[in-house]
């Protein structure tokens, strides 16, 4: 396993039980991927070291399995937006549409009077922006999502796809939760636990602060890649486009925002979001707090990739990636940066498993994947 992020983590497990020797190498001094929590050094905070991931799934198998590795804590993720110098509820909700228009309308009002703003000349939306002036009209689109998005993905939300804002709902209710999914928590020692615990079996073997070369691979079965897709190929067709991130960390004592997640629409601030760490384990007690700010910027080869950006000129470039990928007996590619595709960890983790069975199943067949 390459990566021992949640895709190299299952995988192994999966496999480790189904009686294989598994070797699994990360380039960093830890396991986890981008998910990796550790403890703030100065306030003892669990902190979300690349950024907030919480727990969400309506996929029950996937929900039971992540919990045999460690317990999860409730939590619902309820962020809110600091726009145009008010503070407003996401994801744009009853309450965030009758505070923005000074309004007191209920559901069926509500609803009318967006469906009013929105441009329903758009049928059929691919962009960005189409599905964002399709389903909330201008004014909406420009306060929460065009400035955010700008900066998030450095271009412009007319070049960017639909889906990225179908991740959004727009409630005509007081709900405020921002996922809608059945199962939703925190795991309560923090994601690098429930990998390491993930890890955990005499079958497998970790290597931190290991590179991977054809040297190291050649010395197995096959390896399953979790690091970036163009990565493996040494970039010899070009690099396909990520977004970084880059956290700028603030302590203080008590509470520093008031919620877990604050995220800023105004293009003339420069960060999208900040994350106050202890708001995301509010069964803990601790006085002093930490919180970051996130920004997002072009990813440079020294940098860590975070977002697959999957632009038109991308696309093109992953197309040819995948041939390639499709044409390399022995590998399997794995995962967000494995496959160049936006995946929350619910859906790395059912890929994973998924990939672990038909692996089994292939070798049982007698073949070789
Ligand atoms: N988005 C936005 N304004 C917000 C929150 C999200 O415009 O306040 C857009 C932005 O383009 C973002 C996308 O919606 O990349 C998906 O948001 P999500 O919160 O799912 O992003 P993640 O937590 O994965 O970075």
């Amino acid at each position: 396993m390459v990566g021992a992020g949640f895709s190299g983590a299952v995988l192994g497990r999966e496999l480790a039980n189904a009686g294989h020797r598994v070797t699994v190498i990360d380039t960093r001094n830890h396991v986890a991927g981008n998910c990796h929590t550790e403890r703030d050094p100065d306030t003892g905070v669990m902190v979300h070291v690349y950024g907030p991931h919480i727990f969400h799934t309506d996929d029950t198998a996937v929900w039971e399995y992540v919990q045999g590795f460690g317990a999860f804590e409730p939590y619902r993720n309820r962020v809110k937006a600091t726009a145009r110098g008010q503070v407003f509820s996401l994801p744009i909700n009853l309450h965030t549409i009758n505070q923005f228009y000074g309004k007191t309308m209920n559901p069926e009002e509500a609803r009318a009077f967006i469906e009013a703003q929105a441009d329903t000349s758009i049928t059929n939306p691919q962009t960005f922006e189409e599905q964002a002036l399709r389903f909330v009209g201008p004014d909406l689109y420009e306060t929460f999502f065009k400035g955010y998005t700008q900066k998030q993905w450095g271009c412009s939300p007319t070049e960017l796809p639909a889906s990225i804002l179908k991740r959004l709902p727009v409630r005509f209710n007081y709900d405020d939760n921002y996922f809608k999914h059945v199962h939703q928590g925190m795991p309560r020692d923090g994601y690098t636990t429930l990998v390491e615990r993930m890890l955990d079996h005499p079958a497998i073997e970790l290597r931190l602060n290991t590179e991977f070369t054809p040297e190291l691979g050649a010395g197995y079965d096959h390896v399953f890649w979790s690091g970036p897709l163009d990565g493996y190929f040494g970039y010899r067709l070009g690099r396909l486009g990520y977004r970084t991130l880059d956290f700028e960390r603030v302590i203080g004592d008590g509470d520093l925002q008031g919620c877990a997640v604050m995220n800023y629409g105004d293009a003339d601030v420069a960060y999208t979001r900040t994350t106050e760490h202890k708001h995301f384990s509010p069964w803990e007690e601790h006085e002093a707090s930490v919180l970051y700010r996130e920004s997002a910027r072009a990813c440079t080869p020294d940098d860590i990739p975070y977002y697959p950006i999957r632009l038109v000129e991308e696309k093109a470039l992953l197309g040819e990636y995948v041939s390639l990928a499709e044409s390399t007996q022995g590998v399997t590619f794995v995962g967000r940066l494995g496959t160049y595709r936006y995946l929350d960890m619910d859906v790395t983790i059912r890929e994973a498993l998924d990939t672990a069975e038909a692996f089994k199943t292939a070798l049982a067949a007698g073949e070789r994947p």
